[in-house]
């Protein structure tokens, strides 16, 4: 897109203030205050040489001019409402490059098939997102991809056992790690693993990547890149859509890994519409308003959880005690605790029905991010297709339920919660 006048001037204001304005200008659409919807699946050249100038570019035949722009050519390779909606997020994690999915499972399914090669092994974090999980385990597997994982939390020493352990079954060439982890908030130390990444690929001379799936802390109260990952992934279905009607995904990093993500998704035809990205750009204007709020209504509703009788355990990362090793982590690499809240109630499955049964304001749905406030039960929901050892093994147990804090009154949240308890 064409420079703005506000452009220039991106390294003085902060994000929020720059998502009403960042990246579009309204004289080229006829002075619209807003980036209306290209709902255009091709764009017309003004003349040939202007055709041939665009390909030349976008096909990487030339190198592109120091004042040359990429003009639109087709929306697979780019539309206005994703291109000004990838400009914006990028100011959040500070990434030279953003490219919008049409889903988090398309980000991080384009992401891996482009930097991940048969035979090679991706190292990741466990739990992981089941789609994740299943796309590593299911799809990767029948290109020869292994797979070699940690539970999370883990020390430094488990997690280079597991890259001993991995480097005997081929080459690393990616380490996929989601911090917090979904459902028991456990963190995996990000430089932790951007130092043994880079240990690995000095002595195998290969580069490991480094990729973060931020969904549940980003891209507000963690930034990845800023401590040494290569690329952060996103399901912007949750907190950057924010208003569970939207299905969307984003990946970041550097213009050099970038242009290769870029190139993949061209070709697999992976990109975001532009309703999606219409939608996207709408819901960051109040990123920070929705994130901020979600974050202070989860603080009171754990401190109403914290001392509940029927509340076995929380896992609430503003609940860390001192001497857990995991307080360092999130005193290193997250800005706040974020809005999900994860906790067992005391007795079994039952228990755990009735309560999610009982509720009256928080709705029974999986997702997360959402203005609205969301109860599930993962052992049966999001994470039911993990073996039941296997989630034990994980910390994830018949009697747990995650919630997803909204924006609504947090008194009228404790209120639900209380009666739900009773
Ligand atoms: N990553 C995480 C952490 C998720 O929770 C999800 C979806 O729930 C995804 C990725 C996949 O995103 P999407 O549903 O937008 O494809």
């Amino acid at each position: 897109m064409k420079k703005t006048k506000i452009d220039d001037m991106k390294d003085k204001f902060q994000p929020e203030s720059l998502m009403m304005s960042y990246g579009y200008k309204p004289e080229l659409s006829e002075g619209a205050l807003k980036c209306p919807i290209f709902q255009t699946s091709t764009f017309v050249f003004r003349n040939a040489q202007e055709g041939k100038a665009f390909f030349e570019i976008a096909y990487g035949l030339r190198t592109q001019g120091p004042r040359e722009e990429l003009g639109l050519i087709y929306s697979r390779l780019n539309n206005p409402d994703l291109e000004v909606l990838e400009d914006r997020l990028a100011l959040w994690d500070k990434a030279e490059s953003c490219a919008m999915f049409e889903s988090g499972m398309a980000a991080i399914a384009t992401t891996v098939l482009e930097f991940v090669r048969p035979g090679d092994v991706i190292i990741h974090s466990e739990p992981i997102y089941g789609g994740t999980d299943y796309f590593f385990k299911h799809v990767m597997s029948r290109y020869g991809v292994k797979t070699c994982s940690f539970i999370a939390p883990a020390s430094r020493q488990q997690i280079e056992k597991c890259f001993a352990q991995a480097a005997k079954m081929g080459r690393i060439s990616m380490v996929f790690i989601e911090t917090p982890a979904n459902p028991t908030n456990a963190l995996v130390d990000i430089e932790a693993c951007v130092a043994l990444a880079k240990a690995y690929g000095h002595k195998s001379k290969q580069r490991v990547i480094v990729a973060v799936d931020n969904t549940f802390l980003g891209p507000l109260w963690q930034h990845p890149l800023a401590h040494g990952a290569d690329l952060v992934l996103y399901s912007a279905t949750k907190y950057i859509g924010g208003h569970s009607d939207v299905i969307a995904g984003a990946c970041l990093g550097s213009r050099e890994l970038m242009t290769r993500v870029r190139t993949l998704r061209t070709f697999m035809g992976t990109m975001g519409g532009p309703w999606t990205g219409w939608l996207l750009l709408r819901s960051l204007e109040t990123l920070k308003l929705r994130m901020t709020c979600q974050m202070k209504n989860a603080r009171y509703v754990a401190d109403f959880l914290k001392d509940h009788p029927k509340v076995e355990k929380l896992y609430y990362l503003g609940e860390l005690p001192a001497a857990d090793p995991q307080r360092a982590v999130f005193e290193k690499q997250c800005l706040s605790a974020g809005a999900m809240i994860t906790f067992t109630i005391k007795g079994t499955q039952k228990s755990a029905f009735k309560f999610l049964d009982s509720l009256k304001l928080f709705k029974l749905a999986v997702s997360l991010g959402g203005t609205e406030s969301l109860a599930e039960h993962p052992a049966t929901m999001t994470h039911a297709d993990i073996a039941r050892d296997q989630q034990e093994r994980l910390g994830i147990t018949p009697n747990m339920i995650r919630l997803s804090i909204g924006v609504e009154n947090p008194q009228d949240l404790i209120t639900d919660l209380k009666q739900a308890l009773g």
